[in-house]
């Protein structure tokens, strides 16, 4: 399999080169040049397979370069029963008849990245050992990329990670899980911004060639294909769990900030798998929630962009919107770029006129839940079903039965788990207990380790320096 850009300008290439790669050298995003089709045998096929199993005949479909044998130990190392606490891995739980939760958070970090970041931690240090290469990682989260690329990458070979937070904006809980790890590979920095600022510093210094290939430069955000490949596997999953046979469909709704998690059930759903709907959920921060229900894309600026109680979710772009975008405009990568050149530039775009495909050929639903909203849903759902759900899963949740059409079948993302939001979760339901796997508990008392620095490409600059040699 080869893969291209969205901005049709880089040559075509193979799933190892892309796996290291941020942004294509033309400023966009890398794809498969085409998408495997699955049919409804081979869903037979695969329906009653183990994750691992699954995980395998799904990736080797794209990582058509990793030896087969390597692929499979690179996907058992990455999903056992240790790092996930079950043997489903990502098991489904039926919430109320119309709702279920695909239980992404059961990792490390007790959040839906660790099922990706894992495998790209786990493919990174394969991938690099065998072109006798290094890499420094750069990295934007509002808590929870940053975390799981931390526990997934810590102590792994060849690999530097500095990863940027904005400073002050993450609960605790967040703040302790990262800057907690005292790894040597490992740099915490706390830029003083918005997480918009720290996803712009590394775009910027993505961006600085020179710079770039001095300290062999690579990201591990969503926009890293390996991230989305990991992820499509547990659409499959999820739609098996729930259906008995290939006739019935499911509908997926993901609590969504950047559409990383969604792209990959947009993919899935383009390769096959009888997905009905895909609903997209924002917070308060709602330009995607906008664009699937107007067609006008509208990038806020950071003064734009609110914090919210489900902060993960707080973004004003959202950078693998890119993947669908080019889907959506029939493979025109001259068209895409245009459209994000004026993304760059400040200004939004409008494709109002094809709304329809959007919502029609593409399935998409989109819907927005506020601070209130998740109160309620919290509360709602611990009343109903005896299940705490986190802020982001409610935000799910909420836009989930908003939408819901008579007998729909919809399987929401559980994105997080509520040990991570204290906070919020003692306002929806009281001052609980919430319960919280063994590895976290006394976390927020041990000694943490962070750099502070002004909101500046330059001063993340000048750390990677006094901590990479250049080559
Ligand atoms: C990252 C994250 C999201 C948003 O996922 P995207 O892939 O950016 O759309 C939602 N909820 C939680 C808990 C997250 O960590």
């Amino acid at each position: 399999m080869q893969y291209i850009s969205t901005r049709g300008q880089t040559a075509p290439m193979q799933f190892s080169d892309v796996l290291l790669m941020g942004l294509a050298p033309d400023g966009g995003l890398m794809l498969p040049q085409t998408l495997p089709q699955i049919d409804a045998a081979t869903l037979d096929k695969w329906r009653t397979l183990s994750y691992t199993e699954l995980a395998y005949e799904i990736m080797s479909l794209f990582a058509t370069d990793i030896p087969s044998d390597d692929l499979r130990k690179i996907i058992n190392n990455t999903y056992t029963v240790e790092a996930f606490g079950t043997t489903d891995i990502i098991p489904v739980t039926k919430l109320t008849d119309t709702l279920s939760l695909l239980e992404l958070s059961n990792g490390p970090t007790l959040a839906f990245k660790d099922v990706a970041m894992r495998f790209l931690g786990n493919a990174f240090e394969y991938v690099l050992k065998r072109k006798g290469e290094r890499l420094t990682i750069i990295g934007a989260t509002s808590g929870d990329t940053g975390s799981a690329a931390e526990y997934a990458l810590r102590g792994k070979e060849n690999i530097e990670v500095f990863m940027m937070s904005p400073h002050g904006k993450m609960s605790a809980f967040q703040r302790a899980q990262m800057y907690s790890l005292d790894d040597a590979n490992i740099h915490n920095i706390a830029v003083e911004g918005m997480f918009d600022d720290c996803q712009d510093i590394v775009k910027a210094l993505q961006e600085d060639a020179d710079f770039k290939a001095k300290y062999s430069l690579g990201t591990v955000n969503s926009i890293n294909w390996g991230r989305i490949l990991a992820q499509i596997v547990y659409y499959f999953k999820g739609y098996f769990a729930a259906t008995e046979n290939n006739e019935q469909k499911v509908s997926f709704c993901v609590p969504s900030g950047n559409f990383g998690n969604i792209c990959a059930g947009h993919i899935a759903r383009e390769m096959g798998l009888p997905i009905d709907r895909l609903i997209v959920a924002t917070n308060e921060n709602d330009v995607l929630n906008e664009f699937f229900n107007t067609g006008k894309y509208t990038p806020r600026t950071s003064s734009e962009t609110y914090v919210t109680s489900s902060p993960s979710m707080d973004i004003s772009k959202a950078s693998n919107f890119e993947r669908f975008v080019y889907h959506l405009l029939g493979n025109d990568g001259e068209k895409v770029a245009q459209l994000f050149n004026d993304v760059r530039s400040g200004k939004g775009f409008d494709l109002s006129d094809k709304l329809n495909d959007v919502q029609q050929k593409f399935g998409f639903v989109a819907g927005k839940s506020t601070h209130q909203d998740r109160l309620t849903t919290i509360k709602a759902i611990y009343e109903q079903t005896n299940r705490l759900i986190d802020p982001h899963t409610a935000d799910g949740v909420k836009v989930a039965l908003e939408v819901a059409k008579a007998g729909e079948k919809i399987i929401v993302a559980e994105t997080a788990l509520p040990a991570k939001f204290e906070e919020t979760m003692h306002e929806a339901v009281g001052a609980i207990e919430l319960p919280r796997p063994a590895h976290t508990v006394g976390l927020e008392d041990k000694p943490q380790f962070v750099t502070v620095v002004a909101n500046d490409a330059q001063a993340v600059a000048k750390l990677i320096e006094t901590h990479v040699s250049p080559r």
